[in-house]
């Protein structure tokens, strides 16, 4: 087999055994995890925003920068290197989070869908509730802060 065959209903096999393309295809690019986060300075929890990177394209619903996306923003999460430490502050609907705790991929996801638009009439993807931090200054993401809704 290919590193770059994607294999029939691989989003079902664990994690360990996908190729490199099947990795990346797990992606389901509602851009989440590209939403600046708050820790919580007394009890640590991590609180999500809405202001996201100023490189995820909102017209797209994708990171613009994805090849260069290391250069350009040196904390930017590596999927394919994201272990059971990282996956814990993740949103719970990511595929990698929900593939890491066993669980299957929700019917919207667009492996599943054919497409994004079950995606994005589930209110999944970013796109169309983002702002750039290139307009938001970062001592006011606290005014961000958003809550996910309950997607089961
Ligand atoms: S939250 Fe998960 S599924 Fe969504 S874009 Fe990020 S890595 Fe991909
Ligand atoms: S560089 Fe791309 S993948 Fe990384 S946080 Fe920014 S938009 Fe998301």
């Amino acid at each position: 087999m290919s590193d770059s065959t994607l294999r029939e209903k691989f989003w079902e096999l664990p994690l360990t055994d996908l190729n490199p393309a099947e990795w990346e295809a797990l992606c389901d690019h509602c851009g989440r995890c590209c939403l600046k986060k708050l820790q919580d300075e007394d009890g640590g929890d991590i609180v999500w925003t809405r202001v996201i990177c100023r490189y995820y394209d909102l017209d797209e619903g994708a990171c613009g920068c994805y090849s260069a996306r290391s250069q350009k923003v040196p904390d930017c999460l590596q999927v394919s290197t994201m272990n059971a430490h990282d996956v814990h502050w993740m949103p719970d609907t990511c595929a990698y989070r929900l593939r890491m705790e066993g669980k299957s991929l929700f019917d919207w996801h667009p492996l599943l869908a054919g497409s994004k638009q079950a995606m994005e009439e589930a209110g999944i993807t970013v796109k169309d509730k983002a702002l750039s931090e290139d307009h938001v200054h970062p001592l006011g993401y606290h005014e961000h802060v958003i809550r996910w809704v309950n997607v089961d």
